[in-house]
C-alpha cells in the first residue's frame, strides 16, 4: 500500500496476444508479470502464450499469405501500413510510457532513441519503398536457336517470424514488421519477455487499422525460447528475422537448418571508437564516448575507446572530468533531463557487475564507477563505469557487456589502431575522428557494418544497418531492409528465332 502511493507507480494495460485477427488471452489463461526495471515491482501483466497459441499464429500467417491477395495487392498494403503508422503516431504517449516502464528508458532518452527515432524510421521505409525494383529487365539472349526475353520478378518471401530484444523494442519491432509488411509478407512478431507490451500494441493497432486476419500476429511468453524456437523450426515459416545476442543467433541458424530457413541476424557488438591525435577537438571526442545513454544498452554503442598512447594520460583526465560532470544526474524516473536509467533486469545487473569484477581481476583499473546503486531505488541500477589500462585481449575488451561500462585502450599508430579495432569477434559499427582523409582510410579498413567518421550519423531509417562476423548478416532499414524480405524469380520466354551467322 506504500507503493501504491508512489507518484511514479504505473500500471500498464494487460498485454494480449494477437492471433488471426483476434486479441486474446493465452490458451488456458496463463499470464506472467511485467517487472519495472526502475522499481523491481510488477507494473503489468502479459498473456503467457502456450504452444497451441504459437501454432495458431503460424497457421494464420501461412493461410493469409497463401490464400489472400496480401502478397500481390501493393496499393492495399501500402494504404494499410500508412493507416497503421497514423495509429502509432496517435499513441506516442503510450509508446513513451512503455519505453520507460518496460525497457527502463530515462525520460531524456525516450524520444530520441525509443519513439521519435522509431517512427522516423517508419517514415523512411515509406519513402524508400518507391526504390524497390519489383521488376528487372535482363534483356534478350540467344540460346538453342531462339532469342529469349528475361525478366526478374521480385516477390515476398512468405511467412516471417520476427524475434526481437528488449533494449530498443519499438525501433526493432518497426524495423522488422513494417519492412516485412511492405514487402508483402505476413508476420508473427515475437517480442522479448521483458517488453511484451511494446509487442502487444502492434496487435491492438493492427486490429484498429483493419488488417486482414492473419497478416500480423503477435505472440510472447515468460519462457524466452519457447515461441521463438517454434517459429525457427516450423516448416510453414519461410524466414526468421532476429535481433538479439550472438549465442541465440547461432542457435537459430542451427535449429533453422533442417527446414533450410532463411535467416536474417542482427547480433551483438563491441564497436571501437578511434580518436586520432589530429582530431579537431580531441577533448570533446574523448568525453562524448562516455557510455551512459540508456545505460549502455545499445548494440551499436562504441564501447571500446581507442586513444593514442602518447595522449593516454590526457584522455584519462578528460574522462575523469566528463564523468565527474555527469555526476549523479541519472536514475530518476521523473527527471526529464536524465538520459540514463537502470539496466533491464536483476540478471543483467548481476551480469554487468560480474564484468566489472572481472575487469579488476584481469588487471584493468577502474577510473570511475564500478558499483551497483540500490540507493537509486528498488530496480537495477549500475553506475557509469570506465576502465583504463585495458588491453584488447582482456575479456572486458572482447565481450559485449551491454551496460554502462566503457573500456579505454591505448594504440601506437594508425596501423595499430586498425589492428585493435579488427581484433574482435564482432563487426557491427564503430567510429574514427581525425583529419578527414586519414580517418577515411581507417574507416575503409575496419571490418564492420557501419563506421562514423567525425561523428557522421551512420544509422538512419533510409540507409541499411547490419553487421559482419559475429554481429550477424543481412540488412535492416533502407531499401535493402525491405528487399531482405523478398527474392527474385526469373521468368523467360522466346521472342523469335535467332539469326544464324
Ligand atoms: P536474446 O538473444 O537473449 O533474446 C532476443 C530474443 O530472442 C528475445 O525475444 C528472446 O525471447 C528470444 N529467444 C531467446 N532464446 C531463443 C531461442 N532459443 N530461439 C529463438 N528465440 C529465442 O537477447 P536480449 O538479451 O533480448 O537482447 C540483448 C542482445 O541483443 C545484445 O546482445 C545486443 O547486442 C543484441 N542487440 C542487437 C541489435 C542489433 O541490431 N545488432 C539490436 C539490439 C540488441
Amino acid at each position: 500500500e506504500i507503493l501504491a502511493e508512489e507518484p511514479n507507480m504505473t500500471t500498464l494495460p494487460d498485454a494480449k496476444l494477437f492471433i488471426d485477427g483476434k486479441l486474446c488471452d493465452a490458451t488456458g489463461g496463463a499470464t506472467f508479470d511485467v517487472i519495472s526495471p526502475w522499481t523491481g515491482e510488477v507494473v503489468g501483466k502479459a498473456a503467457d502464450a502456450a504452444a497451441a497459441d504459437v501454432d495458431a499464429a503460424i497457421a494464420a500467417a501461412r493461410r493469409a499469405f497463401d490464400t489472400t491477395d496480401w502478397s500481390t495487392n501493393v496499393e492495399k498494403r501500402v494504404a494499410l501500413v500508412k493507416k497503421y503508422r497514423e495509429l502509432f503516431e496517435a499513441n506516442r504517449a503510450r509508446l513513451g510510457e512503455l519505453a520507460v516502464h518496460e525497457a527502463g528508458a530515462a525520460q531524456g532518452a525516450v524520444n530520441r532513441a525509443h519513439v521519435d527515432m522509431a517512427i522516423d524510421g517508419w517514415d523512411a521505409y515509406m519513402e524508400v519503398f518507391n526504390q524497390v525494383e519489383w521488376e528487372k529487365d535482363y534483356g534478350e539472349k540467344p540460346a538453342f536457336g531462339y532469342i529469349h526475353k528475361r525478366v526478374g520478378l521480385r516477390e515476398p518471401v512468405g511467412v516471417v517470424g520476427a524475434i526481437t530484444p528488449w533494449n530498443v523494442p519499438l525501433y526493432v519491432n518497426i524495423g522488422k514488421v513494417v519492412a516485412a509488411l511492405l514487402a508483402g509478407c505476413t508476420v508473427i512478431l515475437k517480442p522479448a519477455p521483458d517488453t511484451p507490451g511494446m509487442g502487444a500494441i502492434f496487435g491492438e493497432l493492427a486490429k484498429e487499422a483493419g488488417f486482414p486476419e492473419g497478416v500480423i500476429n503477435v505472440v510472447f511468453g515468460a519462457d524466452p525460447a519457447l515461441a521463438g524456437e517454434m517459429l525457427v523450426k516450423d516448416p510453414r515459416v519461410d524466414l526468421i528475422s532476429f535481433t538479439g545476442s550472438t549465442g541465440v543467433g547461432k542457435r537459430i541458424m542451427e535449429q533453422g537448418a533442417p527446414t533450410l530457413k532463411r535467416v536474417f541476424l542482427e547480433l551483438g557488438g563491441k564497436s571501437a571508437k578511434i580518436v586520432l591525435d589530429d582530431a579537431p577537438n580531441f577533448a570533446m571526442e574523448v568525453a562524448m564516448t562516455m557510455l551512459v545513454f540508456h545505460a549502455g544498452q545499445g548494440c551499436a554503442v562504441q564501447s571500446r575507446l581507442l586513444v593514442p598512447r602518447s595522449r593516454y594520460e590526457e584522455a584519462k583526465a578528460i574522462l575523469k572530468g566528463a564523468y565527474g560532470q555527469f555526476g549523479d544526474n541519472w536514475g530518476d524516473v521523473n527527471n526529464p533531463a536524465h538520459i540514463m536509467g537502470p539496466v533491464i533486469s536483476r540478471r543483467q545487473m548481476e551480469r554487468v557487475k560480474g564484468y566489472i569484477d572481472l575487469g579488476q581481476e584481469e588487471g584493468a583499473t577502474l577510473l570511475v564507477g564500478g558499483n551497483i546503486r540500490p540507493d537509486k531505488g528498488g530496480g537495477y541500477f549500475v553506475e557509469p563505469s570506465c576502465f583504463v589500462d585495458v588491453t584488447n585481449d582482456m575479456r572486458i575488451a572482447q565481450e559485449e557487456i551491454f551496460g554502462p561500462v566503457l573500456v579505454v585502450i591505448a594504440y601506437e599508430d594508425d596501423e595499430d589502431a586498425i589492428r585493435i579495432a579488427n581484433e574482435s569477434s564482432y563487426g557491427l559499427s564503430g567510429g574514427v575522428s581525425g583529419s578527414h582523409d586519414r580517418a577515411m582510410n581507417i574507416a575503409r579498413r575496419v571490418r564492420t557494418g557501419s563506421m562514423s567518421v567525425n561523428n557522421g550519423m551512420c544509422i538512419a531509417g533510409d540507409i541499411p544497418f547490419g553487421g559482419v562476423k559475429a554481429s550477424g548478416m543481412g540488412a535492416e532499414w533502407g531499401v535493402e531492409g525491405i528487399e531482405e524480405y523478398t527474392f527474385v524469380k526469373v521468368v523467360a520466354w522466346p521472342t523469335g528465332q535467332a539469326q544464324t551467322a
